[in-house]
């Protein structure tokens, strides 16, 4: 069987490990933590990186920073991973969820401004699939309406939006490292981005269980002391020592990546006549081969679809069950307008495997099961 997801794994790893393993201090921010945060501030080019324990618990971190209080309203797609909104719930908001464009999956920008309350604190967009959302309008928006934007860049790393880094544009923003996404650290893991430097000082102390430990550590005052609310948001250094064995290698598996994704591409650009809907990457935008998805005709072909697959020894996943209809999107949210494309195109949606280190013929068994399914219609 081909899976869907192989973790990431270059062979560098080790050696950071194992120099972690045996180093005297093994707790947060050690000397592995201040080496991804400087390649994060120096690559990427965040005015200032947390590495956190998940991407999950960066976001929540954000929707501290900013302060929401019960009752706020928070944008954002329904079309998302649950941890988009739960992060913002937890400390008392609302969820007002706007429909996706359907060329990128991402939250229209066209349909933000209608969207807003004055309750409204912050906009998340979510660049899907490491394809950037709209973003000189979202901020342009945030401007006028004085709304913090935190970027759900979960997928994001390495992609670009008019040349700059997704992660750098929004206020504050998260990456995941989870095994899924296309660098981990470890299984589990997530960076804070922060771009606008009036967080800076309180990140650290929320991230430090609400104490100034870190402005102890660097002798700008006396003694340590409960400041402000927080929690545990740091991790094991050997998080951060595999985080920065990948880091070293990034290049070498963004081109990998890229390169399935084209390989995927090229074999189906001709399958489009038949019905089978490709990914669509807007002028500016350059992604990150994070996921290679298609479309079908309607759930009822997808459902075929991946039973096809299954059958011909391929692993194929459906995405987001949009979350302004499960349980807790009824009770903490509400869609404002239409939804035109959130639920009917995420019922088409399918994501073939991919993963660094995929091989050609493994990408080839793909491809022809595709072929195989698309000949049957
Ligand atoms: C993966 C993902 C998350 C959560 O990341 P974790 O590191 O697992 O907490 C959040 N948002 C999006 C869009 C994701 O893809």
């Amino acid at each position: 069987m081909i899976p869907f997801n192989k973790p990431p794994y270059t062979g560098k790893e080790d050696d950071h490990v194992l120099n972690a393993m045996r180093a005297s201090k093994m707790s947060g921010d050690g000397e592995y933590t201040v080496l991804c945060h400087k390649w994060f501030e120096s690559n990427v080019g965040c005015k200032k990186a947390l590495l956190t324990p998940s991407c999950t618990q960066a976001l929540e971190m954000a929707a501290i920073l900013i302060d929401i209080q019960p009752g706020d309203e928070v944008i954002m797609p329904s079309y998302t991973f649950v941890s988009t909104a739960n992060a913002f719930v937890l400390r008392g908001a609302n969820i007002v969820f706007v429909d996706v464009r359907p060329d990128t999956m991402n939250i229209d920008e066209q349909l933000i401004e209608a969207a807003i309350t004055p309750r409204t604190k912050a906009i998340v967009p979510v660049h899907y699939a490491g394809v950037a959302c709209e973003m000189d309008v979202i901020m342009a928006l945030a401007e006028k309406h004085q709304l913090y934007v935190i970027e759900d860049a979960a997928q994001g790393m390495k992609a670009t939006y008019k040349g700059r880094a997704l992660g750098t544009i929004g206020h504050l923003a998260a990456y995941s490292f989870h095994e899924t996404k296309n660098y981990t650290s470890g299984g589990e893991g997530g960076l804070l981005l922060i771009n606008d430097e009036r967080f800076v000082t309180r990140a650290e102390i929320v991230r430090e269980k609400g104490t100034n430990r870190s402005q102890f550590w660097r002798g700008m005052v006396d003694k340590y002391t409960w400041v402000d609310v927080g929690s545990s948001y740091l991790p094991s250094e050997l998080q951060a020592a595999y985080l920065y064995g990948q880091l070293q290698s990034s290049e070498e598996i963004n081109q990998a990546r890229r390169q399935l994704w084209d390989n995927y591409y090229q074999a189906f650009a001709s399958l489009q006549e038949k019905g089978l809907e490709l990914p669509i990457v807007p002028e500016g935008c350059e992604h990150n081969a994070h996921m290679f998805y298609v479309k079908l005709k309607d759930l009822q072909v997808r459902g075929a679809f991946i039973e096809s697959l299954k059958a011909q020894g391929v692993l194929s996943v459906f995405h987001y069950v949009p979350l302004h209809s499960s349980p807790c999107g009824l009770k903490w949210g509400r869609f404002s307008g239409d939804d035109t494309y959130t639920t009917a195109d995420s019922e088409r949606l399918v994501r073939l495997p991919i993963w660094y280190g995929m091989t050609e013929a493994e990408q080839g068994q793909v491809i022809s099961s595709v072929r195989q399914f698309m000949g049957t219609l």
